[in-house]
């Protein structure tokens, strides 16, 4: 489904990626771990179009994207829940989520059974439809955000640090969700610093350092391989 091969960007003179090939299939959870300022979420913006690659080249079904606009690349199936979650706090959840469908124009009528959909996943959201996004919890901002990706009615979710800052039980409750999603068949590139979990959570994976792929494989051999144990996981 997303084939990326030689892709290149750079902030200004910096370069923060450097050359990398990735691929997800159709109903995959792949995830991209790597430390801090690894390039992780720059790989993600070029996927959303928040930053242009300099380089390379990123296909949806075969179809070239890179360079396009986020608009578009929403409306060609890519939707981001973002590092930090950026929910709009001074927004209720509901306001939150019908954003989500903004660039789809969706008919009032498909707006409401998407937020269906999303409150039939995530019931605390239904339950505090009406609350101001500010004041809900991480673990459900953190929801809040997975829920106004799928509002775009993603072929592919990105998801960037789903678990930052979250206490582990909360941890534990989203990587369900996400477990969920992807049993429903959601096709998922999951970033996160949490190499252990995401490995659990995944089929294959990408491990990036200093903007470049230095292993990948299934999820389940790099788990197992002693010597990616001591570099990666630590003691995670
Ligand atoms: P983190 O988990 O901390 O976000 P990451 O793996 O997602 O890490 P990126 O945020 O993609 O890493 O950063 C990759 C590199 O690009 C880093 O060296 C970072 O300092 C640099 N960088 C990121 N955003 C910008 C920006 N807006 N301007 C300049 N440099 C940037």
């Amino acid at each position: 489904m997303l084939r990326i091969a030689n892709l290149t960007a750079h902030y200004g003179a910096a370069q923060a990626l450097f050359g990398l090939d990735l691929e997800v299939g159709k109903g995959e959870t792949v995830a991209l771990v790597g430390a801090n300022g690894a390039g992780k979420s720059t790989l993600l913006k070029c996927l959303m179009g928040l930053v242009k690659p300099s380089g390379g080249e990123i296909r949806l079904d075969g179809e070239l994207v890179s360079g396009r606009p986020p608009a578009w690349m929403v409306r060609r199936g890519l939707a981001l829940s973002p590092e930090g979650r950026e929910v709009f706090a001074h927004l209720s959840v509901e306001e939150n989520l019908e954003l989500g469908g903004l660039a789809l124009k969706l008919p009032k009528k498909e707006l409401a059974a998407g937020k269906q959909e999303v409150f039939a996943r995530f019931p605390k959201l239904q339950e505090r439809r009406a609350q101001l996004a500010g004041t809900l919890s991480g673990g459900e901002q953190q929801m809040l955000a997975m829920g106004r990706a799928l509002m775009a009615r993603p072929r592919l979710l990105l998801l960037d640090e789903p678990s930052l800052g979250l206490a582990p039980l909360i941890t534990d409750e989203i990587f369900a969700i996400i477990h969920q999603l992807a049993r429903a068949g959601t096709t998922i590139l999951l970033v996160e610093q949490n190499a252990a979990r995401a490995l659990s959570a995944s089929d294959k994976a990408y491990l990036l350092a200093n903007g470049r792929i230095v292993e990948h494989g299934a999820s389940a051999d790099l788990l197992g391989d002693p010597a990616l144990r001591a570099a990666f996981l630590g003691a995670a």
